[in-house]
């Protein structure tokens, strides 16, 4: 598979009637980088990677893919390849079966099909299961099977719409680590949608933050997460508190806020919450305007020297860990 070829969405749009769902969104995404678009629901992510993969017409704008424009190539042709969050096997057809199904499409003779087929299943770790019909296997091993029938195809880069959403919790968080391994033996690009936060900063080397269909803030995962530069992407990642000053909005992250003396600090408070969380202990306060707050302790930190509910307390930070926000 080649390691060569960047993707890149060159103003990008989508309009639905009157709804414009992508608006003019350009980025350019490195080979070989797991990146992960992230927004909320209705922000334009699953638009944005149907035209990229063709299955949803592009209205203005342009992907390229090493330079070579494909927006109007159709879906086989692009060198793409999409694993839908439901995954879409068809459920008539053996594992093996619905693995090769593209390259039969494609006119590959049986033998063929049958050898890459088993290449792609052992990469997915499923040869055992290749006579299995879809209904005969767990969420995860469809989950599998949908990704070796992704990739027979060889793309370069490979599409994939929440493809974790429909597993539990524990398997979802397992599969995340094989899917990030199984990207970083094929160095390919993946480019992976979610709503979830946690699944996008375990997972991406890149994020794309999309909000109201324009990308917010994107680059480097730490990089963002390290200096959010709008309220909508703090909030959106979590563990940051935004926070109304007298000279504008800042962002702070929750692990960064300090409670101290109510005279000494910076803002007074008063605890409104305390959650133990295991590791860590969890305190809400407000502060003035209104706004409230939370601070991450440790929870040997807490305990030290305990807060309680209704308790004035004074909150500070060191003054690189707060962030200016543009809005
Ligand atoms: P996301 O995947 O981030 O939830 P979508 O790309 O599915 O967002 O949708 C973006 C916007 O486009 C939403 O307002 C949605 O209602 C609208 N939309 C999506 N698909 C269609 C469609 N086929 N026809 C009309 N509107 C659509
Ligand atoms: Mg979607």
């Amino acid at each position: 598979m080649s390691l060569t070829l960047d993707l890149e969405l060159i103003g990008l749009t989508k309009r639905y009637g009157h709804t414009v769902a992508v608006d003019a969104i350009s980025y350019h995404f490195s080979a070989g980088t797991y990146a992960c678009l992230l927004g909320p629901s209705g922000c334009g992510k699953s638009s944005t990677l149907r035209m990229i993969a063709g299955h949803e017409t592009v209205s203005a704008g342009s992907v390229t893919l090493g330079g070579r424009d494909i927006s109007r190539l159709p879906p086989a042709k692009r060198g793409t390849a999409m694993m839908f969050q439901n995954y879409a096997l068809f459920p008539h057809l053996s594992v093996a079966d619905n693995v090769a199904f593209s390259l039969k499409m494609a006119g590959v003779d049986a033998q063929t099909r049958r050898t890459k087929a088993g290449e792609m299943l052992e990469l997915v770790d499923m040869t055992a299961l290749a006579d299995r019909l879809p209904a005969q296997l767990s969420g995860g091993q469809q989950q599998r099977a949908a990704l070796a029938r992704a990739l027979i195809t060889q793309p370069d880069v490979l599409l994939l719409d929440e493809p974790l959403s429909a597993l539990d919790p524990f398997l979802r968080i397992r599969m995340r680590a094989e899917l990030k391994k199984l990207q970083r033996e094929l160095g390919i690009t993946f480019v992976h949608v979610t709503h979830g936060q946690d699944e996008a900063l375990a997972l991406a080397d890149e994020i794309v933050v999309m909000n109201d269909a324009k990308i917010e803030q994107a680059g480097k995962t730490r990089a963002v997460f390290e200096a959010p530069q709008t309220a909508f992407v703090a909030r959106f990642l979590g563990s940051h508190n935004v926070m109304q000053m007298p000279d504008g909005m800042i962002a702070v992250r929750s692990d960064a806020l300090q409670f101290t003396q109510p005279d000494a600090a910076r803002l007074p408070g008063t605890i409104t919450n305390i959650e133990y969380q295991g590791t860590h202990v969890a305190l809400t306060a407000t502060i003035p305007g209104d706004q409230e707050v939370t601070a991450l302790l440790p929870d040997r930190d807490f305990f030290e020297n305990p807060k309680n509910l209704g308790e004035a307390i004074g909150l500070d930070w060191d003054a690189g860990a707060a962030h200016a926000l543009a809005s």
